[in-house]
């Protein structure tokens, strides 16, 4: 059985999965705050699945995390989010798990279980609208991560040299646009939901939201245009926190997308309204994508899983 965590800045989603890919078991627990502690996460997660009923015997487990991840090694860095700058994350929990275990960036393992949910054909790009933004591309069932693994980091494409300034130094990235974070910082008011806050202070007249709201459907649409113009992918899946909003959202950016369209015979003859898609809340996409990502070391390398079952 395969195992699949999605740690996330609060909460870690951890599904087992059998061999036709059927969610069998999932458990949800609160992260904990740096290294050690997310260690302790991971390990607790995988220690509740084993216990839930109907889970057998587990070959492996796959970790998706924010921050840059050396998938080979199992490195990750800069998990701003989990207070983590360096962790040998693979390497600190394979032995006590005594399984093989795989790390991928969370968007990325996202991308491959939104790939299987989709039903595993032609290609796809899964756009994750959360703090940031960014994009993970599955060809034929294989992530492009391409050379340095950048591939896929539409957030910080910049569609306005005179737009809002970007935490990557920038102006006018789309994510200074729409990313969940970004537009928060700029709304500064109180509030847990802010994302929604601004949706709804739109729709009551508040110029301030409207405009920040128009900002988040123009920087998801530009981020659609880009993965259909450079990739030609045959779905964009949209999935993260922000698309709770669901079809407030999806409604702003289908306007975006059908301007567009309005104003170019080449844009209308890309058909992006047809190509883009929400991820159904609740689906497991991260989990499901790690576990399977985290099923591939078993597969590609014999010798991890030998030097692994002993250490
Ligand atoms: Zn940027």
């Amino acid at each position: 059985m395969k195992v699949g965590l999605d740690v996330g800045g609060t909460k870690t989603d951890a599904v087992a999965i059998d061999d036709e890919g059927r969610v069998v078991a999932s458990v949800r627990l609160a992260t904990g705050w740096g290294a050690d502690a997310v260690i302790r996460t991971v390990i607790e997660a995988v220690t509740a699945l084993a216990a839930e009923p109907g889970v057998a015997a587990i070959t492996s487990v796959g970790i998706g995390i924010p921050g840059q991840v050396d998938s080979a090694s199992g490195r990750v860095s800069h998990a701003v989010n989990l207070g983590v700058d360096e962790l040998e994350l693979a390497a600190s929990v394979a032995p006590r798990l005594g399984v093989p275990v795989r790390v991928e960036n969370d968007v990325k393992a996202a991308a491959v279980g939104a790939y299987a949910l989709h039903g595993a054909q032609g290609s796809m790009a899964y756009l994750n609208l959360g703090t940031g933004i960014a994009a993970g591309i599955v060809a034929d069932g294989e992530l492009w991560r391409g050379s340095r693994g950048t591939a896929g980091e539409v957030g910080h494409i910049s569609v306005d040299p005179n737009g809002p300034a970007c935490r990557c130094g920038q102006y006018g990235c789309i994510e200074a646009f729409a990313g969940g974070g970004a537009v928060s910082k700029r709304w500064n008011r109180p509030g847990s939901l802010p994302i929604r806050d601004i949706f709804d202070a739109a729709d009551a007249g508040d110029p301030i939201a409207v405009d920040l709201r128009a900002g988040m459907a123009r920087g998801v649409a530009a981020a659609v245009r880009v993965l259909v113009l450079t990739a030609d992918v045959d779905a964009v899946v949209l999935g993260g926190g922000v698309t709770a909003l669901g079809e407030r959202l999806m409604g702003d950016v289908a306007a975006e997308l059908a301007a567009s369209a309005a104003a170019s015979a080449f844009m209308r003859s890309l058909r992006l309204d047809e190509r883009v898609e929400l991820l159904p809340s609740g689906s497991h996409a991260a989990a499901i994508g790690a576990a399977l990502v985290g099923a591939m070391v078993v597969t590609d390398t014999v010798d991890t899983e030998g030097a692994l079952t002993h250490g």
